[in-house]
């Protein structure tokens, strides 16, 4: 896509319409693969996520074992068809320091020490991709992981902020990254209050960057609603097969 000539119109709303302070349009589902051991799906905007998790399982190759607590791994790829422009299909250094990013903001919340010995894998697949895939990522493998059954001390949830045109935007998608003037992908525990992955990308001030977070903040505590929903929705649906 071309650079627009402008991010914001005259009455300071954004290229999709939305507010400054607007998350786009979501939704989750979660359990949706039969193979994996926990699943989830994500459409954010124009972002589509799958997340699969398989585990806890014996680690193979066998000597990354942990004696004492489980490894989590974790791998953020993109389809080739995710993207204006193709995208080949191996790994780039882009997914490489994302998969990590990502297995970062998750490991905080997963007791690994209750399953020494053995790996958690978490396979994330961008189906689409419009921006914020990192932060649409780990939203959608903490509910895969929930939906595993994997004890975690709470849902991970993750959101950016930034700024374009001068103004301080909530969950920036792909223009509004590219041409902004700045984006803070942030994930947090909501329920305990803890911040799991914070970056930054461009410029701000130390007043915007305090407002900026705050922003995604809010922003995640928005989606953890909707990701509570999301895991409640899969239980009303098996209690209602349990009783037919
Ligand atoms: N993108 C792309 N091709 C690529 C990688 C990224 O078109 O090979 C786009 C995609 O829409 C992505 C956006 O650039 O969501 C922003 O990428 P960034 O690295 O900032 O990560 P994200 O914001 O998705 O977490």
């Amino acid at each position: 896509m071309s650079k627009p000539e402008k991010l914001l119109d005259k009455k300071g709303l954004r290229l999709d319409g939305r507010k400054l302070d607007e998350l786009r349009p979501i939704k989750m589902e979660v359990g949706i693969l039969a193979n994996a051991d926990g699943s989830a799906y994500l459409e954010q905007g124009r972002n589509k996520v799958l997340a699969a998790v398989y585990g806890p399982k014996e680690v193979h190759p066998k000597h990354l074992a942990l004696p004492d607590r489980a490894i989590l791994r974790c791998r953020y790829h993109m389809a080739p068809f995710s993207v204006e422009e193709r995208k080949s299909p191996a790994p780039s250094r882009r997914e490489i320091e994302l998969s990590k990013v990502i297995r970062d903001a998750l490991e905080p919340a997963v007791f690994l020490e209750y399953y020494p010995r053995t790996s958690i894998d978490i396979f994330i697949e961008i189906l689409q991709a419009d921006g914020g895939t990192r932060c649409a990522g780990i939203t959608t493998a903490a509910l895969a992981l929930a939906d595993a059954g994997i004890p975690m001390r709470d849902l991970v949830v993750a959101c950016a902020a930034g700024k374009a045109d001068g103004k301080l935007i909530l969950d920036l998608m792909d223009l509004e990254d590219k041409y902004g003037e700045a984006d803070v992908p942030l994930a947090m525990m909501p329920g305990i209050n803890a911040v799991t992955l914070l970056q930054m990308d461009g410029s701000l001030t130390l007043e915007e960057f305090e407002k900026a977070i705050e922003m995604a903040m809010e922003g995640c505590r928005k989606i953890y609603e909707v990701q509570k929903e999301a895991l409640k929705a899969k239980y009303v649906t098996v209690k209602e097969e349990t009783e037919e």
